[in-house]
């Protein structure tokens, strides 16, 4: 397999790229490539290129672009924000949400949320390595930390913010493309809240929202973790990129 790596720099054909550390030490100790094998480098801007390992000097791997192999398409436009939540979940929740397609991932403190340290640029090392390996060619954003109240306050007038509400006041998610069928097109966004659950107060302020939709995962509590990636699956299935 070609390795794949997500790569800041201009590409273009014929431009050489040195990679930073970790990526030279993954390409030629890791995955032990040496001079001429194939790489495959990519980002947001420029697309994809496939090339080669030209030179490893000092540690720090140089690739060769040779040719276009294609330009980034953008998925649906949906975000995930979350309650903050242990390291190992986070970690796999930023890898898995990235293959669903997220473009956004921001950790938002609610009342109830536990864990009160958020470790971005893990968040984001986590993100990229799942679009390396998942074909993406953009990596999600990453947004800092923000209370589920200043979130609120400045949300986007035209973004639909879907709710995992726990007490099952919501409507069932299945249900969204027969309510909501007519806003495919527009942006839309995840909140899932912490292991203990909205605090009342914040059902309140979120019911009373103009853009928020609750909806139910059904009856069984399901781990934040696990709520976003099952939230995140089934949107992409009825209004997401998944259709045809
Ligand atoms: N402590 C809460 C309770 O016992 O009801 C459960 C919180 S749950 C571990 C964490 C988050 O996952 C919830 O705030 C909600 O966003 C989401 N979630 C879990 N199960 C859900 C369900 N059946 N329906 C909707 N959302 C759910």
């Amino acid at each position: 397999m070609i390795p794949r790596l997500y790569c800041k720099d201009n590409l273009s054909a014929g431009a050489s790229v040195t990679l930073p550390p970790s990526q030279s030490h993954y390409l030629t100790t890791v995955l032990r490539r040496t001079v001429g094998s194939a790489v495959l480098v990519f980002n947001e801007e420029n697309g994809e290129f496939r090339g080669a390992l030209d030179s490893i000097r000092k540690g720090a791997a140089v690739v060769l672009c040779q040719d276009f192999v294609r330009s980034a398409e953008p998925g649906a436009d949906i975000w995930l924000l979350f309650a903050p939540i242990k390291r190992t979940p986070a970690d796999l929740m930023a890898q898995k949400a990235t293959e669903l397609g997220v473009r956004l991932l921001q950790p938002i403190f609610t009342q109830h949320t536990i864990v009160n340290r958020v470790n971005l640029e893990r968040l984001r090392a986590n993100a990229l390595e799942a679009a390396e390996q998942c074909d993406r060619l953009d990596i999600p954003a990453i947004l800092p930390p923000e209370t589920l109240e200043k979130r609120l306050v400045s949300w986007p007038e035209d973004r639909w913010l879907v709710v995992a509400d726990e007490t099952g006041a919501g409507i069932p998610m299945a249900e969204l493309p027969a309510r909501y069928g007519a806003e495919r097109a527009a942006p839309w966004a995840l909140l899932i809240g912490p292991e203990g659950g909205f605090h009342g107060d914040e059902l309140k302020m979120l019911a009373a929202h103009p853009k928020v939709i609750r909806v139910s995962l059904g009856k069984r509590v399901l781990r934040a973790d696990t709520a976003a990636l099952a939230a995140l699956a089934v949107w992409q299935a009825v209004l997401g990129d998944w259709r045809a």
